[in-house]
């Protein structure tokens, strides 16, 4: 068996420095050496390292390019990909990587750790040891190894900013990828996604201006889909819609999603063609919008694309 791990930066290869944690060169390389020298972990194990190593604040949509490339490149020669990063934009990465990587057959595996692995005590050795041992044995799609929970890649979010156990993913039906065809590599590009919430008297304005600014919008609205009913409100949303910009709307609730039919204070969204993003995360929703503009450029295919469940990251 042989696995890929792809270094990109974290908390999990960084030590102290006098500004506070930093990446470092060959915290990872060694931490995979002691593993592999000590039996915990068998097989091949490759290292490719993205330089320059980052904190995953710095992540953009061309670094979620550069790791879906480098899988696709090596996708005959390794049985599973593990790839190491911040858990700050983790959640991020992981649902752009579902989406790049249509009909790849083979386990990509994102962890990360929340102490690096510098620190005694770290839970960085236990992440990625795990991580070692199902990439290449787990079912096919993106998967994320955190604190002994093995998450739906697409449905996975950070819910602790200091715990060890930090992510946390909805019940999901479908695995990540949903069939296997030929693995291809949906290629990316930085759009300008703006995420806004209403708020109770929302200001409205602030929505307005997203709608006249940005490519893609993600509306977190309130419970099972409800917004502030307002002539304010309907003009935003009319405006993103005559600028053709795709709007999702998903809920503020961690659990249970969205159900846009159900409330009449949900009308002005339906009224203005905005997707129900059901109950996916924002996280998800933001690479979706990514991908979305990337891959489609008329609205029409754009909301298709965005109505469907590529790799299980909404239910129902
Ligand atoms: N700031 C770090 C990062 O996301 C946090 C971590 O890795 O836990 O790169």
């Amino acid at each position: 068996m042989s696995v890929l791990v792809i270094h990109t930066g974290g908390t999990i290869g960084m030590d102290q420095t006098d500004q506070g944690f930093a990446p470092r060169d060959g915290v990872v390389e060694g931490a995979v050496e002691e593993l592999r020298s000590s039996g915990q972990v068998g097989g091949e194990v490759s290292l490719h390292k993205l330089t320059p190593l980052i904190d995953s604040a710095q992540a953009r949509p061309g670094d979620w390019q550069r790791i879906a490339e480098t899988v696709h490149a090596h996708a005959d020669r390794f049985d599973g990909f593990v790839v190491t990063h911040g858990t700050d934009t983790l959640a991020y990465t992981s649902g752009a990587l579902c989406l790049a990587l249509p009909g790849l057959v083979k386990p990509v595996v994102v962890t990360g750790a929340m102490l690096p692995l510098t620190v005694e005590g770290s839970d960085g050795a236990r992440n990625l040891k795990d991580a070692l041992n199902i990439a290449s044995k787990t079912r096919p799609g993106t998967w994320v190894q955190f604190a002994g929970h093995c998450l739906h890649g697409a449905r996975v979010r950070k819910s602790h900013s200091r715990a060890f156990d930090a992510f946390e993913a909805e019940e999901w039906e479908t695995p990540p990828l949903v069939e296997a065809q030929h693995p291809g590599l949906n290629n990316v590009t930085e759009h300008k996604v703006g995420v806004v919430s209403v708020t109770p008297g929302t200001a409205t304005e602030l929505i307005d201006y997203a709608a006249s600014r940005c490519d893609g919008l993600v509306l977190r609205c309130f419970g099972s889909g409800t917004a502030p009913d307002t002539a304010e409100m309907h003009a935003a949303l009319a405006k993103a819609h005559d600028r053709q910009v795709p709007v999702v709307a998903i809920s503020q609730c961690p659990e249970g999603g969205m159900r846009l039919g159900t409330y009449a204070a949900g009308k002005v969204m339906r009224d203005n063609g905005v997707v129900d993003g059901r109950d996916m995360t924002v996280e998800m929703a933001f690479a979706k919008l990514q991908y979305c503009l990337s891959l489609y450029s008329s609205f029409s295919e754009q909301f298709a694309y965005l109505n469907t469940s590529h790799c299980g990251e909404f239910s129902g």
